[in-house]
């Protein structure tokens, strides 16, 4: 029986973001934002083992995003990374430079894959912490 879904989403697997007790899902919110299913692939770091591969990870984390693509018709991949991330090792010592890098590792990646995969679009999207306690996010669109 065919399945079929337009989108993909590449993010990290940090709990926050997801199916969280208090109600929360931001990723869940998100795809549900777009009007259409959506494959959702986790990764610790998000698109953090494309652009700094190890392992074979990238590889990996490459098939996953082929199945969707061949398997599930997936046209469009939103990579979304976000702040304070546990893959990134808080290695910033300002939050400029957290968003700078997280800004120059989604390019990277969406570079690499519109060059694996030249049909697919790709959009680049950062969690963005708010509210002060380290719990809530809301994802926006990365220039
Ligand atoms: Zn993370």
């Amino acid at each position: 029986m065919p399945h079929r879904c337009p989108v993909c989403v590449v993010t990290c697997e940090d709990f926050r973001l997801h199916r969280r007790t208090d109600g929360g899902d931001f990723i869940g919110d998100f795809v549900r934002s777009l009007g259409a299913e959506g494959d959702v692939i986790t990764r610790a770091g998000g698109v953090q083992d494309l652009v700094r591969p190890g392992a074979g990870f990238d590889e990996s984390l490459l098939r996953d995003i082929a199945v969707s693509m061949e398997q599930h018709g997936a046209e469009t991949i939103y990579l979304i990374n976000h702040e304070d991330c546990g893959a990134y090792r808080f290695e910033f010592a300002t939050r400029e430079e957290e968003l700078r890098r997280h800004g120059q590792d989604l390019r990277q990646a969406a570079e690499i894959l519109k060059k694996r995969f030249p049909t697919v679009r790709v959009v680049t999207m950062l969690a963005r912490l708010e509210g002060g306690d380290g719990q809530r996010y809301r994802i926006e669109e990365t220039g």
